[in-house]
């Protein structure tokens, strides 16, 4: 059995994460929707003030989203947030605030897919689920020597049914933590230690000495650059910031962004069209943020407004509001920008 190690080295060696040690399917809901895609140790913080917070399933359901964002802003992917919110008020509402014990029904919730479900419910409820995420992925594809795409949906499985088949029955939610924790401290991408790893005896890439190839996985494609024009509009002591509602972001609050046209040009018109007419005040310069799939490649400018004929499908908001509002991580050059605009007005 290539994993009898696996759960006294995990006993000895466990990471102690400020999520771990709970059998809240609340808390552990929560946490892994915040560990996907985030760094354990920058999930630390907001994980407590988000607990603190919200500290059960009602008191997310109540919450306003515009809150729930502030509580998630800088963690990115905020679909995560909206659909956390979703999943809560189902919860309150159809469950009386109790989450849903079986898989398939914590599996239905808004935002919670194969892996998620897993891991809430052999975490909380002892169901022997595995938690295939990319840390399980890598350490059971070099236990068990795959050499094919992990990509491949039938690969996939594969090491699905690897994890179904080994899983702890009696400790499925630590058999889970423990090959997180050997893959995201010893089993790591690129060079794994196995001169430390509990498992290296029944390795089959440890034995067949390729576990650095391993996992096999196709080329991702690089993130496509878009250039973006940005517009930091001010009008009588406040600021332009409207509402996101493209996929990307949806909900949060940006500057005027103008997508494939990063000219002044491109955005005193696009002004014009919102009823708007401004003048270019000066060069801002300009900021990048890599998401998954693009790269918003953008140019700063201020203008100040000189004509608001509409005031719809945006806000002015000042220095304080501003601040409170939940702004991605993409507008932080930006908002550091606007801020020095708003308090440059005031002095
Ligand atoms: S022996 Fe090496 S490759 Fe195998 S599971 Fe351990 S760290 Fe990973």
């Amino acid at each position: 059995m290539p994993y009898t190690q696996l759960l006294p080295w995990y006993d000895e060696n466990k990471r102690v994460l400020p999520f771990r040690g709970t059998r809240d399917a609340y808390a552990v809901w929560i946490s892994e929707i915040m560990l996907q895609q985030t760094r354990t140790e920058t999930v630390s913080g907001y994980y407590t003030r988000f607990m603190e917070r919200f500290p059960d399933v009602e008191a997310l359901a109540l919450a306003d989203e515009q809150e729930v964002l502030k509580y998630w802003e800088g963690l990115g992917y905020y679909s995560r947030a909206r659909n956390l919110h979703k999943a809560a008020k189902i919860v309150y509402q159809e469950y009386g605030g109790r989450f849903p014990h079986s898989h398939e029904t914590v599996r239905a919730l808004p935002g919670i897919g194969d892996y998620t479900a897993a891991a809430v419910c052999s975490i909380a409820y002892r169901l022997a689920y595995p938690a295939i995420d990319g840390n399980l992925t890598r350490v059971i594809s070099r236990v068990h020597g795959i050499r094919e795409d992990v990509g491949i949906p039938s690969v996939k499985r594969q090491i699905e049914e690897l994890g179904k088949a080994h899983i702890d029955p009696d400790r499925p939610g630590d058999w889970n933590q423990a090959l997180m924790d050997l893959g995201a401290t010893i089993c790591l991408p690129g060079t794994p230690d196995c001169a430390r790893c509990p498992l290296k005896e029944k390795c089959d890439a440890f034995l067949q000495d390729d576990a650095e190839l391993l996992p096999v996985r196709a080329a991702a494609k690089p993130p496509k650059p878009v250039p973006m024009g940005v517009a930091l509009v001010t009008h009588n002591g406040k600021i332009l910031v409207q509402q996101r509602d493209a996929a990307l972001l949806k909900g949060l609050w940006v500057f005027l962004l103008l997508e494939n046209d990063d000219t002044p040009d491109g955005l005193l018109k696009k002004l014009h069209g919102m009823g708007i007419e401004a003048a270019l005040k000066s060069d801002l310069g300009e900021a990048k943020h890599v998401f998954s799939h693009r790269i918003w490649n953008m140019k700063i400018y201020h203008f100040e407004a000189t004509e608001v004929r509409k005031k719809t499908g945006f806000r002015f908001v000042n220095s304080e509001e501003l601040a409170a509002l939940p702004l991605p991580t993409a507008m932080k050059a930006a908002r550091k920008r606007a801020m020095e605009l708003l308090n440059a007005d005031i002095e």
